[in-house]
């Protein structure tokens, strides 16, 4: 387990990063896939794309504005889904939302993902953590109408 200090200097030195050079951000020309997400607490819009054959992301993307921890939130998930198959994406997503709002499942290893977990200190930015997730998973799922983090 990393110290509290550690974790909290990781959390900000990979959020900068993802924030100033997003991976895969940019619309994707084969996409089967896609839906916009809106967070209304804060300002942030982003559409998601995936190619997703035999049920597997081959290939993911995304653009959009927001904050900070929107933009690196998605830009971490497009690196950790893409070559999985879409279960695995739903306990990831499922990991996720409990490792930002409870507590860390003691199971699951997140890998890189682990320093979204800093955001548990802030509350009010969870919604833009959970977002692109939340996103994903209506491209996925093809629910067809803009993801609302209400
Ligand atoms: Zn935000």
């Amino acid at each position: 387990m990393m110290g509290h200090n550690d974790l909290r200097d990781l959390y900000q030195e990979v959020i900068f990063d993802h924030n100033r050079q997003p991976r895969n951000f940019h619309v994707l020309d084969n996409a089967n896939r896609s839906a916009d997400g809106h967070n209304p607490l804060c300002g942030d819009q982003l559409t998601v794309y995936a190619h997703v054959q035999d049920d597997v992301v081959q290939d993911v993307s995304f653009v959009g504005h927001g904050c900070a921890i929107s933009k690196a939130s998605a830009s971490l998930m497009t690196e950790a889904v893409k070559g999985k198959h879409v279960k695995e994406i739903e306990e990831l997503y499922d990991g996720i939302h409990q490792m930002l709002t409870e507590s860390h499942p003691e199971d699951i290893d997140f890998g890189k993902l682990e320093v979204l977990s800093g955001v548990r200190e802030f509350p009010a930015r969870v919604k833009c953590a959970s977002l692109a997730w939340h996103t994903l998973q209506n491209a996925i799922t093809q629910a067809g109408h803009t993801a609302q983090t209400e």
